[in-house]
């Protein structure tokens, strides 16, 4: 089949699927590749005896203001839903037990997770000179500006929680942008922090919270709603072989889906895969001009979810807890999904996310599952005190590509995505290949995506 469309694009998860609902709100005629057989990409939500649990992201910080749009647009097609009381503290593990992780001036200082000498420097954080390295790492400018204690048991778990890797290989402008503009800009982190809280905010930006969030029901309500507004002929489910050409002003993309060959032609190409399929996708470009963009380092993660219909372990009042380096235990961290969220449990269980592996045990994605399920057992029944060490559900997940890594290659990625724009117009690279991981930086991209196809007036 040959068909004349505006837009096309390629990958059904959160990025694709924005810019698809926006797109197609607008009028556009648009088609979403999908070499799967459901949309969603890593969001997947599973109802399983009584549990709702995750496969993929579990919380989402509800930070942008076009997150807090999308649920607007949506008008009731998806809800978003925000972490319990219960569910909004953080531990960290020390020396064989949780602590809670600081949550203000005066708990830093009264913690036993820092040193004597660290809180001093804590305290004394908005009198420190700013970097001068645009390249310093995450664990570079913690430790000037906040101590040595501070990077080990507060952002060191916080980059294993959130980036499944190691602050000395991250940037800081490319993988916490927002804590490098605060030093940047305001001169310190506490300072710039208070500062930026009493600025002047369009009436968008002052919902978009920060809150910890999901979707009343699971995440993938939120893809499932959009995939529905965007129209089940327009997405193109176990799309294979998948081939490209740049021809004039076209896109020509040529694919087969359950036994038919399409050939649609458009004027936009929006990919939303990961780095790693890029090269199989856009063969019209030269391998060197790709390879900084494709060679991006993914974090391998197992999520293992284990549900209890009887939690008899110590109570989870948090939102989870996360495992330092230095404490040197098999698991990164683990999340109390029933604590943050209401009914992913019957009354009186619990349901818990584990994740391993990650950039600092790589190893661990070659272990057989019950080694894996082993390991978490016995991880759940030494730091959370759960006897019955057979739950009630346990599904183990794996992600080859799971996290980029935003380390010192990134300015040479970004620089050839933008070569590859420039020299392709109505070429947009998208997906987590940049502009940030989680899921509202994704909804982000998607979004501004949408918008940048939308106001361009001549093609
Ligand atoms: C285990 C895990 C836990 C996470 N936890 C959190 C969290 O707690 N909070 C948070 O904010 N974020 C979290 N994230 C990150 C967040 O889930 C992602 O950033 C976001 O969902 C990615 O959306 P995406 O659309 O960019 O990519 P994806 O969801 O990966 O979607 C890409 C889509 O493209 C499709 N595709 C790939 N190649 C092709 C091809 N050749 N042809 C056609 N289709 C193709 C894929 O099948 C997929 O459907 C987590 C991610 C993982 C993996």
């Amino acid at each position: 089949m040959n068909t004349n469309i505006d837009i096309t694009i390629i990958g059904s998860g959160l990025t694709g699927l924005t810019a698809a609902f926006y797109l197609k709100k607008a009028g556009k005629k648009i088609a979403v590749l999908e070499k799967n057989d459901r949309t969603g990409g890593v969001i997947q939500t599973i109802r399983k005896d009584g549990f709702i649990y995750e496969a993929g992201p579990n919380t989402g910080v509800y930070s942008t203001f076009e997150l807090v749009r999308l649920f607007d647009d949506l008008d009731g097609l998806a809800i978003p839903e925000f972490a319990n009381q219960k569910g909004k503290q953080r531990w960290i593990w020390k020396s064989g037990k949780w602590h809670a992780l600081p949550s203000g001036l005066i708990s830093a200082v009264s913690t036993p997770l820092f040193t004597p000498k660290d809180k001093f420097r804590i305290l004394a954080e908005p009198f420190r000179k700013r970097g001068t390295n645009p390249d310093e790492t995450v664990a570079g400018l913690v430790k000037r500006r906040m101590g040595k204690s501070y990077l080990d048991y507060a952002v060191d778990p916080f980059i294993s929680g959130i980036y499944a890797g190691y602050p000395d290989q991250l940037i800081t402008r490319y993988a916490l942008p927002k804590l490098y503009r605060l030093e940047q800009n305001y001169g310190s982190f506490i300072g710039g922090s208070i500062k930026k809280r009493k600025e002047p905010k369009d009436e968008l930006t002052k919902r978009a919270t920060r809150e910890v969030f999901s979707v009343k029901g699971g995440l993938q309500k939120l893809t499932d709603a959009m995939a529905g507004v965007t129209g089940s002929e327009n997405i193109y489910l176990n799309a294979s072989e998948i081939k490209i050409d740049h021809a004039d002003t076209n896109y020509v993309t040529s694919f087969s889906a359950h036994n038919r060959e399409y050939s649609l032609h458009s004027k936009y190409l929006v990919t939303a895969t990961g780095a790693k399929e890029l090269k199989g996708i856009l063969k019209f470009i030269e391998e060197d001009e790709l390879k900084p963009v494709e060679t991006l380092p993914y974090a391998k993660v197992i999520q293992v979810v284990a549900g209890y219909r009887k939690w008899n372990g110590i109570p989870l009042d948090a939102f989870g807890g996360l495992v330092p380096s230095k404490e040197k235990r098999k698991v990164l961290g683990v999340l109390f999904t029933s604590s943050i969220f209401n009914n992913r449990a019957p009354e009186g269980g619990a349901v818990l996310s584990v994740f391993l592996g990650g950039i600092k045990h790589p190893e661990l994605f070659e272990k057989e599952d019950d080694e894996i399920q082993k390991t978490v057992l016995n991880e759940i029944s030494e730091m959370l005190g759960q006897k019955n060490s057979n739950p009630d559900i346990l599904n183990i997940f794996r992600y080859k590509h799971a996290i980029p890594q935003y380390d010192i290659t990134s300015g040479e990625r970004l620089s050839a995505i933008s070569k590859i724009e420039s020299e392709h117009p109505g070429l947009f690279l998208g997906g987590n290949i940049r502009d940030g991981i989680g899921m509202a930086d994704r909804v982000k991209q998607g979004y501004e995506i949408a918008q940048q196809i939308l106001n361009e007036k001549n093609r």
